[in-house]
């Protein structure tokens, strides 16, 4: 069994150290907030006050944060784990962060002399509940050799794409039809209601028909169909608004950057943008159906 280390301890972290702890590894947590801590304390994780402490005598540190400036500010400088882990244990980062970060840090890590693998994942807290998130890992054999043991206590569905940043990359196109399918789910929600079908009869329809697609599927955004979709929890997240729109501006400024068009995935992150601009950006991303239909009420 390993030691590792665990920073960030949110709507996907926690459940993921939850299950580290219940593969039998030691796991020391890091959160800036409390209530995280809390919550990876019930669940058998050490929680203690930085990132140095936690990483000290790590084999492996976790990070499960927001965007690509909290993985850097968590890892480099003189606090970060780069330079307080020991030397030849690997960083294994969890979050989405886009592959420029990812390669970034991966060469970061090398000239510390420690391992890093991009990892990110798909799934949701549903997903990371019940150990069967995908995972996309991005590094050298030897890290991810190390990395790709213990992700089995979070995954089920494990694949190594490539060299630093490929994960990220995968991870990127993946969200990209994400973004879309729920933009889309939402729209699609409003006008069923508003041509008055039935809520569930539309959701069994669509789960026959060509309609059909994961975010569909998992996070139907009217309420009382789905039960374990959040919008079946007052949208409480989940996913949030803001980390859809965060994937969504890495996957459109990828493809500017390589001359690709990504119209579909640019109108999503408009409406993600306008819902989390109206408040909702600490909500669930079902919540956009909340957002399109009152601007639609308001207009008729
Ligand atoms: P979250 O905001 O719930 O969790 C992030 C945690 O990091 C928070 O608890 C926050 O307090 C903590 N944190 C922030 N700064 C910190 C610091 N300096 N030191 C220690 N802790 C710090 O986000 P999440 O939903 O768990 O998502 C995490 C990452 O996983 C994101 O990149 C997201 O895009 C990705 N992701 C999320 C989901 C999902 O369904 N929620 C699914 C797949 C991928």
């Amino acid at each position: 069994m390993s030691t590792i280390a665990w920073i960030g301890l949110g709507h996907m972290g926690v459940p993921m150290s939850k299950n580290m702890v219940d593969a039998g590894h030691t796991v020391r947590g890091v959160d800036i907030v409390e209530s995280a801590r809390a919550a990876a304390r019930a669940n058998g994780v050490d929680v203690v006050g930085s990132v140095a402490e936690a990483v000290r005598d790590a084999d492996a540190v976790f990070t499960m944060l927001q965007n690509g400036s909290v993985v850097e500010q968590v890892l480099t400088g003189p606090d970060g784990a780069f330079m307080n882990m020991p030397a030849g244990s690997v960083v294994v980062d969890c979050s989405t962060i886009g592959f420029e970060t990812a390669r970034s840090l991966a060469d970061q890590a090398r000239e510390q002399g420690v391992g890093f693998v991009d990892a990110p994942v798909s799934g949701g807290v549903e997903g990371a509940e019940q150990a069967s998130l995908t995972l996309m890992l991005g590094g050298d054999a030897r890290d991810v050799g190390i990395a790709e043991p213990l992700l089995k206590s979070v995954g089920s569905y494990i694949v190594h794409v490539g060299p630093s940043g490929d994960g990220q990359a995968m991870k990127v196109v993946n969200n990209a039809m994400l973004g879309v399918c729920m933009a889309s789910a939402c729209e699609a929600s409003v006008l069923a209601k508003r041509l008055g079908l039935d809520p569930r009869v539309f959701y069994d329809i669509v789960l026959h028909s060509s309609g059909d697609n994961w975010a569909f599927r998992k996070w139907f955004p009217l309420p009382g169909v789905v039960e374990s979709s959040p919008s079946s929890h007052g949208y409480e997240p989940g996913f949030m608004v803001d980390l859809l729109h965060k994937d969504l501006y890495l996957a459109t400024t990828t493809a500017e950057d390589f001359d690709v068009r990504l119209d579909t995935a640019a109108a999503a992150m408009k409406l993600f943008a306008e819902a989390s601009a109206s408040g909702a950006g600490q909500r669930d991303c079902t919540a956009l159906v909340l957002e399109l239909d009152a601007a639609g009420e308001t207009r008729s």
